[in-house]
């Protein structure tokens, strides 16, 4: 089976906002061995979102659309969809009483235009939406000469629309393409090498075609390894995972810092967690996202001790005692004031180890010099230094940097033992 993605609204087509719903719904699909053919975006507009899921119907099995099932006058997937397959829109009566007791418990008036979020195209049924108020829409599409097709109507909001997901499209999905009956995902988060080079250690798992399937992408540095294996029981599918991970674990070895949603964040707290060590920050360059990563971690405390964000000169100047005309006059990337910083943080929080960023080359008063930017940590044993190359796009350069000051604690704490 093929698939074809549609999204939906103004903001993704004038670019306002990026669509990541394609990307997440795709790497799904390709998971459950369905090959996505296409990606359309289409503005809200009915006669061009109808247009498009004609076109859609004729070149794919499945088709997941994502937004425009709100309750206002720009969401018009639901009049788009009944158009393109010529039926009707008919009230569903189950769907209104959910929408007023919804709103009832929310303590929200159910008005006129809410009623329409229970309007499905005839022969088409709703698809339930735990967190939101507007539910998805499933339809089945008789074609001439061709098997059906079938269309997923989602909400926009991504976290409503992967919750759907996980909770009733990939089941019904799986059913739909005769796949086996139950599928067990793992994923592995690794972190300090390219894709490229992770995809050539684990270049015969990624193969075409194998149960398990391996898929590999990259977000800001975090390279993800994706596992899905389909088998008849959940027992078969781990048995089948298993070995895989195995294999996995064993070359990939310390690039692995989590699983799931775990960010370097948890891996760090993890690991303070289990030496008894407690870590403050002092960033300049990633302002701040260090320390807000840190501070969402579940069981920070008593670990992630707290920070200083460091915004320029001055700053620096107060944290290290600087008279702020010495400060100006330094290189702010020298390694000794980044590692002077740490060490005056720790102090400051009484922390076992203290971390600190320096700015980026291009804030430094010496923007001719390599671009490097230092991060230091100062433990119980001394401090320790690098530099790190900061090359990249500039919207990913303050993640990144951040990942990789946590992933230079990671690495010594892993030394700890
Ligand atoms: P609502 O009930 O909130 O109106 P909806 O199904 O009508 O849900 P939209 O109004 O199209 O959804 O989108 C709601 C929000 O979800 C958008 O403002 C945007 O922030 C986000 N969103 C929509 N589509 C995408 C997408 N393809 N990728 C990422 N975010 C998206």
């Amino acid at each position: 089976m093929n698939a074809e993605v549609i999204v939906t609204g103004d903001e993704i087509v004038t670019g306002q906002i990026l669509d990541t719903n394609s990307q997440w719904l795709s790497i799904r699909l390709q998971l459950l061995g369905i090959r996505v053919l296409y990606h359309t975006a289409v503005g809200d507009e009915l006669v061009s979102i109808a247009d498009v899921v004609r076109i859609a119907l004729e070149r794919a099995d499945v088709i997941i659309t994502t937004g425009g099932l709100g309750p206002t006058q720009d969401d018009l997937t639901r009049e788009a969809v009944a158009e393109a397959i010529g039926k009707p829109l008919r009230e569903d009566p189950a769907t209104i009483k959910h929408l007023q007791a919804l709103f009832a418990r929310r303590n929200r008036p159910f008005t006129e235009a809410h009623r329409k979020q229970a309007l499905f195209p005839e022969g088409s049924r709703p698809i339930p939406n735990p967190r939101g108020t507007a539910p998805g829409i499933f339809v089945e599409v008789p074609r001439p000469n061709k098997a059906p097709a079938y269309i997923f109507c989602l909400p926009g909001v991504p976290a409503e629309m992967r919750e759907m997901w996980q909770t009733t499209v990939e089941r019904m999905i799986l059913d739909i393409s005769g796949a086996s009956t139950v599928i067990v995902h793992r994923t592995i988060n690794t972190f300090g090498r390219p894709e490229s080079e992770v995809e050539a250690l684990v270049k015969d798992l990624l193969e075409r075609g194998k149960n398990p399937r391996v898929g590999i992408n990259a977000s800001e540095g975090t390279i993800i390894l994706r596992i899905a294996a389909e088998g008849q029981s959940e027992a078969e599918c781990h048995a089948l995972l298993e070995p895989v991970v195995e294999q996995i674990y064993k070359t990939l070895g310390d690039l692995i810092f989590g699983e799931g949603e775990d960010g370097l964040q948890h891996a760090v707290i993890g690991l303070l967690r289990k030496h008894g060590k407690r870590l403050c920050v002092a960033e300049w360059g990633t302002s701040g996202l260090i320390g807000s990563w840190l501070g969402e971690v579940p069981d920070r405390l008593p670990y992630f001790v707290g920070g200083w964000i460091i915004g320029g000169v001055e700053g620096l100047a107060s944290a290290l005692s600087l008279p702020p005309d010495v400060a100006a006059q330094q290189d702010l990337r020298q390694s000794r004031l980044v590692e002077v910083l740490a060490a005056r943080c720790r102090d400051a929080f009484q922390a076992d180890f203290g971390l600190a960023v320096g700015p980026f080359p291009q804030d430094s008063p010496h923007p001719d010099a390599p671009g490097q930017l230092v991060v230091a940590l100062a433990g119980p044993d001394g401090t320790y230094t690098r530099g790190i190359g900061v090359s990249g796009h500039p919207a990913i350069i303050k993640p990144l940097c951040a990942k990789h000051a946590l992933n230079f604690v990671r690495q010594h704490l892993l030394r700890l033992g």
